[in-house]
């Protein structure tokens, strides 16, 4: 897996930008190139209705330009429902940097990088994704005020990822309420896909609990840590969506329910952090409801990380933060009841939800 992946023919289409099947109306999309550094990224602004377009920046090492285009506009997107679901004042917007995060990332390069975000004056704000660190969000807020999840020793609320697993927690345990009627996962079979930031973070909640909880990640000094800290397996065979288990957990990347796997799902509930998980929100949302598995929305279950980062800019502290992503658990039962009595998939009745918020805004603001 690489990242969202689409099929690579479906990537293209006639119009390299605005024809893109990932582009939803966004509002602005910026090209920025610094040859100094070997800077290439990519911002999308999707929508600013509620207000600034908050969402990381992601550093990966891209196949094609095609796809670091698509991942943006998807990603960006995901955001603006994400923050709407959750109540926040903000819009969604999200960044790319093409290269890889291990190799290539220098502090002149994520300064370069903060500069064209200080060029927006505020319509987009970063915050750390996959390949990025507080550290770097730091050298972003040394040219940029417009950046959030940087240290906690220069003001900031620190590395969302601990927040973004305690949410995934809250909307796994929703899930499990809904379905088996109870939110204990003591000795239910889980698998977590991916154990970086937010997913290790997960498996302690889990393993907490009493969970029986296997890992797989690409990286094999990942597993061994993890495994060294917890009561876990490490997955050995070769294909986890084949596998028997009662909840799915996907940590790493998106677009891991798709064509190849969805079929061969046999999890009861799929509740992770990875941004879109679906790599095709209708046909799959559906899919997923047909076959009766139920999906707690990675969008409205992942907001721990933008509630965190959203107290630097509305100057609230921990104790809200940990109350408004414990209220995910709440929010993600209501979504089960909504889709049930209207007969949608889950994706779609949180979907609604969020869009109704941005609708209502929109004439309130046209007024
Ligand atoms: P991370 O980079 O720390 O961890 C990702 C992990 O996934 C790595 O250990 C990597 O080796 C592993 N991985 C990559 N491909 C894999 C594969 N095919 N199979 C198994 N493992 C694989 O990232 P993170 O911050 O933990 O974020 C994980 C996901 O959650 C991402 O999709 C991210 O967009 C999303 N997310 C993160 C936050 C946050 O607060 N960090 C908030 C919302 C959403």
């Amino acid at each position: 897996m690489t990242t969202d992946v689409i099929d690579a023919k479906e990537l293209k289409n006639s119009d390299p930008v605005f024809g893109q099947m990932s582009f939803d109306d966004h509002e602005q999309i910026v090209f920025c190139n610094d040859k100094d550094t070997g800077l290439k990224a990519i911002i999308g602004i999707h929508n600013t209705v509620l207000g600034p377009a908050l969402g990381g920046t992601r550093m990966w090492q891209y196949n094609s330009e095609w796809e670091a285009l698509n991942d943006v506009l998807r990603l960006s997107r995901g955001m603006t429902f994400k923050s709407a679901i959750t109540g926040l004042n903000l819009g969604g917007g999200k960044a790319v940097i093409i290269g890889d995060a291990k190799t290539q990332k220098t502090s002149e390069l994520m300064g370069r990088f903060g500069e064209f975000v200080h060029s927006l004056s505020g319509r987009y704000i970063t915050a750390e994704d996959v390949g990025m660190a507080t550290e770097d969000m730091d050298i972003v807020r040394e040219v940029t005020p417009f950046v959030t999840g940087i240290s906690e020793s220069k003001g900031g609320a620190g590395n969302p990822s601990p927040i973004t697993a305690y949410g995934v927690f809250m909307g796994m345990k929703a899930a499990a309420k809904f379905k088996y009627g109870s939110d204990i996962l003591e000795d239910k079979n889980i698998f977590v896909q991916g154990i970086g930031n937010v997913g290790e973070a997960l498996v302690e909640h889990l393993a907490n609990e009493g969970a029986k909880v296997t890992i797989s990640d690409i990286s094999q000094e990942r597993l061994q840590e993890v495994k060294s800290k917890y009561d876990v397996t490490i997955y050995g065979g070769s294909d986890i969506y084949s596998e028997e288990m009662d909840i799915y957990a996907p940590c790493a990347l998106g677009a891991t329910i798709n064509d190849n796997t969805i079929n061969k799902l046999r999890a009861d509930i799929i509740a992770g952090a990875a941004n879109n998980q679906l790599a095709n929100e209708l046909r799959h949302g559906t899919l997923l409801q047909e076959r009766g598995i139920l999906y707690a929305p990675d969008f409205l279950i992942n907001a721990g990380g933008i509630i965190n980062v959203y107290a630097e800019l509305e100057n609230y502290g921990k104790a809200e933060i940990m109350r408004k992503t414990e209220n995910i658990y709440n929010t993600t039962l209501e979504i089960f009841e909504n889709a049930r009595q209207n007969n949608l998939s889950t994706h779609n009745a949180a979907l609604n939800i969020a869009k109704d918020r941005i609708a209502t805004r929109k004439r309130e603001n046209a007024k």
